[in-house]
């Protein structure tokens, strides 16, 4: 089975608990350093956590 990877700059992507469309997210920084960098995105309309990132190595910043 092969599943494609469709890249798009624009898509309508809907915010999992209250179902309105995101056209932005919120980044909250948890932690930042030289070697990692934590961010948290959060729903602009209901403030709920979509999900969190944990970026290690030189390009975290
Ligand atoms: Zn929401």
């Amino acid at each position: 089975m092969t599943i494609h990877v469709q890249e798009r700059d624009h898509f309508d992507a809907v915010c999992p608990h209250c179902n309105k469309e995101l056209h932005a997210v919120v980044a909250v920084k948890l932690s930042a350093s030289i070697l990692s960098k934590r961010l948290m995105f959060c729903c602009p309309h209901c403030g709920k956590v979509l999900g969190v990132m944990h970026r290690k190595g030189l390009l975290a910043s």
